[in-house]
């Protein structure tokens, strides 16, 4: 992003602060299956909360309920003070981007973007003047008479996201709305999103499987399995203090080691490893060989073989020479990082 488009932005005065968002004790079947069950989520005005999980755990469906494109069998959805569960989806003040974008090929991006107000039946003025203030905040300002079929999936994107704020929602809905864009596009789009969001005041929920997504985007994840909700918190609440075996195996990497005492978890940015030792390796140490070495960007990534566990360590790569394939080394960790779950029924 450059200062010079950034002067290109309308001055006129940010949308309103979105009203906050209640789901409460969802439950939605499809035929056997329970695809939502029993889920409540409140997302405060203008906050930013991500439904995190993998594929088949109900986050779009909860989404779609929220949106009204689908009717909870129990529970209600309020928006703000109101209770809208029986209210049609284009009747909710909501818009939605999906990953697909949903684009009309053969209209032009300011036609796109000017869709939603046009049904809504504003003058001409008035929707040039909204579309021109939407397109600069995407930053795409001389994009107007472009076709949308003649753009790049990150471009696209951000017609679709012009187009879901132009109506000035008080809530937005993203369904994995950067997992079609490549990995250095998504990055950047994660960090413009951000601030859009932030600008806006928008109150947002975003469904993804990618938990980097989450991480950076969101100001509170809810991470879900089976269509339950196992933890509401900060990024750091889900990566440093997981609630579950299922949180701590989904967010980031880890070890395991099956003990006496139950599974310890340990992140390999949490192993130190050093040379080997003569006393007796104690209770947050393993002693092993050196199987594999390799970089992984900032961090080194050695594996470490020993008879009853094998061990990933990511080492800061700050010149001390890494260990090589074959040596005998000891890996270490502090007691405060260990993570201790019962080990599951079938995993000893
Ligand atoms: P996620 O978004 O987390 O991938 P979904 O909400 O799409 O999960 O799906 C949750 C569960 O409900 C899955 O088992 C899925 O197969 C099922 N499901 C979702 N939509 C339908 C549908 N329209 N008909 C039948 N089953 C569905």
């Amino acid at each position: 992003m450059t200062s010079a488009v950034a002067q290109e932005r309308p001055a006129s005065a940010p949308a309103k602060r979105g009203g906050g968002v209640r789901l409460a004790n969802l439950v939605k079947r499809y035929g056997d299956t329970l695809a939502v069950d029993d889920l409540s989520v409140e997302v405060g005005a203008g906050e930013f909360v991500a439904l995190l999980g993998p594929s088949g755990c109900g986050k779009s469906t909860s989404l779609r309920i929220l949106a009204g494109l689908e009717q909870p069998d129990q529970g209600s959805v309020h928006l703000g003070d109101t209770d809208v569960t029986a209210v049609p989806a284009h009747r909710r003040d909501i818009h939605t981007v999906f990953q697909s974008y949903a684009l009309f090929p053969h209209l032009n991006v300011a036609d796109n973007v000017a869709f939603p107000l046009r049904q809504k039946g504003l003058g001409r003025d008035e929707i040039r003047t909204r579309v021109a203030e939407a397109l600069a905040l995407v930053h795409l300002p001389h994009a107007a008479g472009q076709a949308v079929t003649s753009m790049s999936g990150g471009q696209q994107q951000r017609v679709a996201l012009a187009r879901a704020i132009v109506d000035r929602p008080s809530v937005l809905l993203l369904d994995e709305p950067l997992s079609a864009l490549d990995r250095s596009l998504r990055q950047a789009m994660q960090v413009e999103l951000r601030l859009l969001q932030q600008e806006l005041g928008v109150t947002t929920v975003l469904v993804t499987h990618d938990q980097e997504e989450a991480l950076s985007l969101a100001d509170r994840i809810v991470i879900m399995s089976h269509g339950k909700i196992e933890q509401v918190g900060t990024a750091e609440d889900v990566y440093d203090r997981p609630a579950s075996l299922f949180v701590a195996r989904f967010v980031g990497e880890q070890n395991e080691l099956v003990t006496d005492a139950g599974l310890v978890l340990v992140r390999p940015e949490h192993v130190r490893v050093e040379e080997p030792a003569d006393e007796a390796a104690g209770p947050n140490a393993v002693d092993g060989i050196v199987r594999g070495v390799s970089l992984a960007g900032i961090s080194s990534v050695v594996l470490v073989h020993s008879p009853h566990h094998n061990l990933l360590a990511r080492v800061p790569r700050d010149g001390r020479p890494l260990p090589r394939v074959g040596d005998a080394v000891r890996c270490t960790w502090d007691q405060a990082n260990v993570r201790l779950f019962p080990t599951p029924e079938g995993e000893s």
